[in-house]
């Protein structure tokens, strides 16, 4: 509750970005505060390892700054999920719905493994679109989902209810 209040404290509510009647949330006041980056960075850790992870896939590109902070805490290694035709390897892609079009994400193939159990972190989950889609990159690969970790979750946008089906059991955290 303390660090939830900290955390809290540190987003910053941005009117119309980056369209009209859309409230952004903000994490850089949070980043630029070691304190509450050093609360945030423990506390996801502490979810990994409470669930079992294995290996952490942060998504593109505010998850990459959370996930990789967060791998090193925790002694995990790093997985990037990025926006396709990024990376220079051999990718697993997986297409997805956005509002209006459709988006794509990638992964190394050669990064997850059977017998992986993978935590996917991301700031904040709005539609959950994003985040289903990288469940399905995971799954996709052989490896398990130990979870999806988030900072904030957008409960009006119902996402939780989106990614219910590919989480199958495992848990949705949100600080
Ligand atoms: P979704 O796929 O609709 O759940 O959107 C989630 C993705 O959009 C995440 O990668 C977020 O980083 C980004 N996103 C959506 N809304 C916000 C916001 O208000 N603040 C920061 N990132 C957001």
């Amino acid at each position: 509750p303390a660090t939830q209040e900290l955390l809290l404290s540190r987003i910053r509510d941005v009117p119309d970005h980056p369209i009209a009647g859309v409230t952004f949330k903000d994490i850089t006041p949070l980043l630029a505060d070691p304190e509450a980056f050093t609360a945030l960075t423990g506390a996801l850790a502490e979810l990994c390892v409470r669930h079992g992870a294995t290996k952490i896939v942060g998504l593109e590109a505010r998850g990459f700054i959370l996930a990789a902070p967060v791998a090193v805490t925790a002694g995990l290694g790093f997985v990037p999920v990025r926006k396709a035709g990024k990376l220079p390897g051999a990718t697993l892609s997986q297409a997805y719905e956005l509002e209006y079009g459709t988006a794509e994400i990638e992964v190394h193939a050669e990064d997850l493994f059977p017998g992986d159990r993978v935590m996917v972190i991301d700031d904040v989950l709005a539609t959950g679109g994003t985040a289903e889609a990288s469940l399905q990159l995971v799954r996709r690969a052989g490896a398990e989902v130990a979870g999806v970790a988030v900072l904030m979750e957008l409960g009006f946008l119902g996402g939780r209810a989106r990614l219910e089906p590919s989480l199958a059991g495992a848990p949705l955290e949100a600080l």
